[in-house]
């Protein structure tokens, strides 16, 4: 009989986990506190890839090394710092503490939810989470939808169900026929996730016709007509028309009843992605901004984005839940297959992933715990902070935005000062990083350089965002 090693055994020792988690708790308690504090560790610390991976050691050794809340010091002085009222970047959310501890249960019982048994309560929250979505969203009694790893795989996810639905023939059993190419419509601000599900899904990304946008940054008719047109001159049969709500880049919605219509009179699914945007369903205030949704065939919504769920949490949701089986499966096979139906349960048929993280759980959770106000506080916080930041730029005479925001994302720049304009906004944002300050980040539209944030920390306030302009200033000057 091997006896257990008596490393596994004081690895699993219950009073080093209490010790050790008390402690880790009050680290991450005071680092909140001192981050609420604007203290002045940088949001994003100043090192090159090369320069971090010189502080992280290679040389793992048989032997016990390093105290565990010394590499968590060393982890959280590193690392970007999401809960910085500076922290205004990329659409990667400030996590609800309590969702940060509830996923901390969800690692540690590790019910990893491909299928009922290994993921019973996950599996029934996520079941409940996907009927409140679908309401909101306008969907019907007979929708249904899954969970999955990000905005990214839940595009390829509805993507698929859509070739399976709409193609002419059985593309999952017999593969693309090089004679009957596909195609599909998407404005030219989608995110680059919708360009590579169509080349995994064997498409191409030459089978995305990319349609032009007007000085709103939304599609039009006259244009998805247009664009529809060369894809059928180019031989191709379109089947999906997909919406942004919002888009990436500027944070546009597109018109939803408009696309609604035009994929009727084409025969086509119309996919909306709503990784970022479709958070706005919970506000009163906001959520005009997805009408025309409730006609969407399927929907893309990141509660890591925009629900204050720490990464990873996607819904893909569709109108008619009979579709979430035409994912990863044979055409129609629901209908033969019922069973597989009747198994709602087993998520596995129905997601891209085997094993899975415990999703659900971290929305479920805090929705329960707080009430769905805190959750439409947040949307409208952040949406009204940010058009409050438009109207401070728009009240300067030295900044210029790219467009009106219409969610939290804005883009601008600064002009104030005779000089190359691309290559200032380069060079200003280098300077905003290295002062610790502020995280944004920049992009670019029609071909020009532009300065993006993403107010998304509910801790960031119009002081904030005034203290950055003036920070710009100091760094052009
Ligand atoms: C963020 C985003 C995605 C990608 O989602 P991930 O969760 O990052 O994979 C897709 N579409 C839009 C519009 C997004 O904003």
């Amino acid at each position: 009989m091997p006896r257990q090693p008596q490393s596994l055994n004081a690895a699993f020792d219950p009073d080093h986990f209490r010790e050790a988690g008390h402690r880790l708790v009050d680290t991450l308690g005071d680092f909140l506190e001192r981050s609420l504090a604007r203290f002045d560790q940088p949001v994003l610390p100043d090192l090159t890839a090369e320069e971090m991976l010189r502080r992280w050691s290679g040389q793992f050794s048989a032997d016990p090394g390093q105290h565990f809340p010394e590499i968590i010091d060393s982890v959280l002085g590193l690392s970007n710092n999401l809960q910085h009222p500076g922290y205004i970047g990329h659409q990667c959310c400030t996590p609800l503490p309590l969702s940060a501890l509830t996923d901390l249960v969800g690692t540690f019982i590790n019910n990893a939810s491909a299928v009922y048994e290994m993921g019973p309560v996950n599996i029934a929250m996520e079941k409940r989470l996907i009927q409140w979505m679908t309401a909101l969203a306008g969907f019907g009694p007979d929708a249904d939808g899954i969970f999955t790893n990000g905005g990214t795989i839940g595009n390829l996810t509805a993507l698929l169900a859509a070739r399976q639905v709409r193609a002419p023939y059985d593309v999952w059993s017999r593969g693309i026929d090089s004679s009957r190419r596909l195609a599909l419509l998407v404005s030219d601000q989608c995110h680059y996730s919708v360009k590579r599900a169509a080349g995994v899904m064997g498409i191409g990304e030459d089978g995305v016709y990319l349609v032009p946008v007007n000085a709103e940054f939304r599609m039009t008719r006259q244009a998805l007509e247009n664009t529809f047109r060369a894809a059928e001159s180019d031989g191709r049969t379109v089947f999906t028309v997909v919406g942004n709500a919002c888009s990436t880049a500027t944070g546009t919605y597109d018109d939803l009843h408009m696309l609604a219509d035009f994929a009727a009179d084409h025969s086509l699914w119309f996919h909306v992605d709503g990784a970022h945007g479709a958070s706005a369903l919970i506000s009163e205030q906001y959520r005009h901004l997805l009408s025309g949704l409730e006609r969407a065939d399927s929907l893309v919504w990141d509660t890591h984005k925009m629900m204050m769920v720490p990464a990873l949490a996607t819904a893909v949701l569709f109108r008619d839940g009979a579709h979430s089986y035409e994912s990863f499966s044979q055409k129609a096979s629901y209908l033969f297959e019922q069973d597989s139906r009747d198994e709602w349960y087993n998520y596995a048929h129905r997601t891209m992933e085997c094993t899975k993280t415990m999703m659900g759980i971290k929305l479920y959770v805090p929705l329960m715990v707080y009430g769905t106000a805190l959750f439409s506080d947040f949307i409208d916080y952040t949406y009204g902070l940010t058009r409050e930041f438009a109207r401070m730029i728009a009240d300067s005479s030295d900044f210029e935005t790219a467009a009106d925001p219409e969610s939290n994302i804005i883009c601008f720049r600064y002009t104030g000062k005779e000089a190359p304009l691309d290559a200032m906004q380069k060079e200003i944002r280098k300077k905003v990083l290295q002062s610790g300050r502020y995280y944004i980040v920049q992009t670019e539209i029609n071909g020009g350089f532009w300065l993006r944030c993403t107010i998304i920390n509910p801790n960031t306030t119009g002081d904030d965002l005034a203290g950055l302009l003036q920070l710009i200033r100091s760094c052009a000057r």
